[in-house]
């Protein structure tokens, strides 16, 4: 096993792009309790001002609305850029296409080459979306996936697709130290009611009494991870000298239909399950070999997903209560 407890302060200076996204505002939040002063430029495409409210009096936190296309630019030292500004929500690739092209190559160049004029640690959140519609499961990281690159998902799973190539490239090129999470479905606290992925829309319905939607005919599956378990795994990948890509994610898939059902009953909610038009190109199912995470980072899903889902629907029944 590799280093898998980086040493306190190791990571001194970070900037975090994409962080005051779901994802992006959750690691903020640990690299802070780890000791870390964290800059986050973000242009609130996705991400929500509220995501980092209670950071923004932190000493040790700084905001800059800024779109991560562009040249970036950080006064003093940097020992890590943690690449996770994106819009990830199949609902945002009709909405957001070229956004998000430009975000995983535009974006993904700038941070790298950020990193490497600072000498520091690159990570890339990359995703499950590289291996597309898969036809493997469970999908290992040494699976070159199953990509419609002209379909409706190609903006999200060919941007990532880059950005990997990118990232690697400069590692070989110009020697900069990088790290790939392939990020499988997360889900958790401070996921926007109107996020448009499953678990969102799940909930939002079920505590409004609205029908659950159920995309075809909810036999297709992921695998779902709460998102402290996600964040703990890219805390070790970012600390561990193992450089290739590594799967996070849980182990524990669902079909769609199960999934609603079983939301429906933790709301204790009356809703209907109705069913809607499949998307195009919807994997049919996706589940990570976790092999390569518990035996490099040490790793394991803590959170088991039943937790996860009773804390995430506390977290909507409070959100929409608030009206966020
Ligand atoms: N889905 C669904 N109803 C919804 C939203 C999504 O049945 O209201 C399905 C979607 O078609 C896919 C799965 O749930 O098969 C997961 O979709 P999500 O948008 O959460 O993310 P993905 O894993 O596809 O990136």
């Amino acid at each position: 096993m590799s280093d898998s407890n980086p040493t306190p302060g190791r990571f001194g200076r970070v900037l975090v792009t994409g962080g005051a996204g779901f994802i992006g505002s959750h690691l903020c939040r640990r690299l802070i309790a780890e000791g870390s002063e964290v800059i986050v430029f973000d242009n609130l495409l996705t991400g929500h001002m509220s995501n980092v409210e209670e950071l923004l009096g932190n000493p040790r936190f700084s905001f800059e609305h800024y779109d991560v296309t562009n040249y970036l630019y950080v006064k003093g030292p940097l020992d890590a850029v943690l690449h996770f500004a994106s819009p990830a929500s199949p609902a945002d690739f009709e909405k957001l296409p070229i956004q998000i092209l430009k975000v995983g190559s535009l974006g993904t160049h700038k941070a790298l080459g950020l990193a490497k004029a600072k000498g520091a640690r690159f990570l890339l959140a990359s995703t499950s979306e590289c291996y597309g519609d898969p036809e493997v499961s469970p999908q290992p990281e040494t699976y070159w996936g199953n990509v419609n690159p002209v379909g409706i998902r190609g903006v999200y799973d060919e941007a990532k697709r880059f950005s990997e190539a990118m990232t690697m490239a400069y590692r070989r090129h110009h020697g900069v130290e990088t790290r790939i999470v392939r990020i499988f479905n997360t889900f958790g606290p401070r996921m926007q009611v109107d996020d448009g992925r499953a678990i969102p829309n799940f909930f939002t319905q079920a505590i409004r009494g609205e029908d659950v939607t159920v995309y075809g005919d909810g036999s297709q599956t992921r695998s779902i991870n709460y998102v402290s378990n996600l964040v703990d795994g890219i805390w070790r990948l970012l600390g561990s000298d193992y450089d290739a890509p590594v799967n996070i994610g849980s182990d524990f898939e669902i079909s769609m239909l199960d999934l609603a059902k079983t939301i429906v009953e933790l709301v204790g909610s009356d809703s209907k399950i109705v069913h809607r038009e499949l998307p195009a190109d919807d994997p049919k199912v996706r589940r990570p070999d976790i092999t390569v995470a518990r035996r490099e980072l040490g790793w394991e899903p803590e959170i088991e997903p039943a937790e996860g889902l009773r804390r995430t629907r506390d977290y909507f029944v409070e959100a929409l209560r608030a009206g966020v």
